[in-house]
């Protein structure tokens, strides 16, 4: 018995030693990888924190999670990135809706566990929503996602504007990279999944594991936009895109507990922001787009237990406008979103912060799943014996440890 505890005793010692000398891996909590060292905490009676510190909370079981990475312009500014939205499950699973120029450096302010990224769904294929795909696909295989990245999206009017040619083109484009980075990194990461569904059905276009997303029309220029509507147990999160106010969100988005609509400018703060004529600028604000009167409307037909307004730049000149905008149509609970608000929600009670992001924030590491993901054979070959004999021997240091 003695010689058993001693021996347990010993292979924990070891176990600790072998944790604190092996680069430190993300710890499990709920099936969910956190930075190791970091435990979060479960929040009870509601009684969340002023501020959202990534990593430091459990989303409830429960529980909803969404956080505005971006909530701006094609222009991106240092306040504002372009759309996303992220949704964080209590059953673990996480999915990203739109994924516009810029959002990737937001997600990697949250030290999120990428191996959990692996579904986002584009509303429409404005770089504006869908310009950081490539980004998140590679970034998220260098950094701990070991399954393929699986990319909903619409059909458009013809193949070449639809989902599946957009990402069999990005695939295409960035052959350089992904090519150069094989053996290295998980094979299946490496891959990138096109699911199009026919942009103009109302249709569940994801149903797994208790989670369904329907997908529905919207009308935004051309063909080949959609809403999207995320239900489970018992919560509802529906996410606009870019939209006039239309029929179809009428009907799928009623009785939603969050509806993220987009919220753009006037025709008068268009003309005066870009300089265009007045009626080019009603056309951008009003006939593709949503205006803040127009987004007031539509929440006031819907009643969310809470409207979350997206989609323009929150310079102080300009924000106070659009709100005031807003509540000329509609008086319920309203959220002006920024880049790193976080909303969570529960049956009875929806709280909405800020993140407080660490800008020198490290990602949280690769898990040790990923580390034993299959790989092929690193990538030889690829470059010619004329480019590989200009190398500078003696300049950079020898191994110091075997490396065959
Ligand atoms: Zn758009
Ligand atoms: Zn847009």
């Amino acid at each position: 018995m003695k010689n058993t505890f001693r021996t347990l005793s010993a292979l924990v010692f070891c176990l600790i030693l072998a944790g604190t000398t092996a680069l430190a891996k993300p710890d499990k909590v709920d099936g969910i990888n956190v930075p190791s060292g970091r435990i979060p905490q479960e929040i009870k009676n509601n009684n969340y924190p002023h501020t959202y510190f990534p990593g430091t909370e459990r989303v409830g079981k429960d529980e909803m999670r969404i956080v505005a990475l971006g909530t701006g312009m094609p222009t991106q500014t240092p306040s504002n990135a372009a759309a996303s939205f992220l949704v964080e499950l209590g059953n673990g699973e996480s999915f990203l809706f739109d994924v516009g120029t810029g959002s990737t450096e937001r997600l990697a302010g949250l030290e999120a566990d990428y191996s959990t990224l692996d579904k986002v769904f584009i509303s429409h294929l404005h770089t504006d929503h869908a310009g950081d795909l490539a980004a998140l696909w590679v970034s998220g295989w260098i950094g701990g996602r070991y399954t393929p990245l699986q990319v909903y999206g619409p059909s458009g009017s013809a193949p070449e504007l639809g989902t599946k040619v957009h990402v069999d083109h990005i695939r295409a484009a960035w052959a350089w990279d992904v090519t150069s980075r094989a053996g290295t990194l998980p094979n299946a990461g490496g891959e990138i999944v096109a699911h199009e569904f026919d942009f103009s059905k109302t249709a569940v276009i994801y149903n797994e594991n208790g989670v369904k997303v329907t997908a529905f029309p919207a009308i935004h220029i051309r063909d080949g936009a959609v809403s999207y509507r995320l239900d489970w147990n018992g919560l509802s999160f529906v996410f606009g895109g870019d939209s006039v106010p239309n029929k179809w969100f009428l009907k799928e988005a009623q009785g939603a507990d969050v509806i993220v609509h987009e919220c753009f400018f006037t025709p008068e703060q268009w003309m005066d922001i870009a300089g265009f004529p007045y009626k080019q600028a009603y056309w951008v604000t009003t006939l593709i787009h949503t205006p803040p009167q127009g987004f007031g409307k539509l929440m006031s037909m819907m009643k969310p237990r809470l409207a979350v307004a997206y989609h323009y730049w929150n310079h102080r000149d300009i924000e106070f406008a659009i709100y005031d905008g807003v509540r000329e149509t509609y008086d319920g609970p309203l959220v002006m979103a920024a880049d790193l608000t976080v909303i969570n929600v529960t049956k009875d009670h929806i709280e909405s912060r800020e993140v407080s992001v660490n800008h020198e924030a490290w990602a949280q590491g690769t898990s040790r799943e990923w580390d034993t993901a299959t790989r092929g054979d690193p990538a030889t070959g690829l470059m010619a014996d004329w480019l590989i004999e200009g190398k500078l021997e003696g300049i950079n240091p020898a191994p110091t440890q075997p490396i065959d």
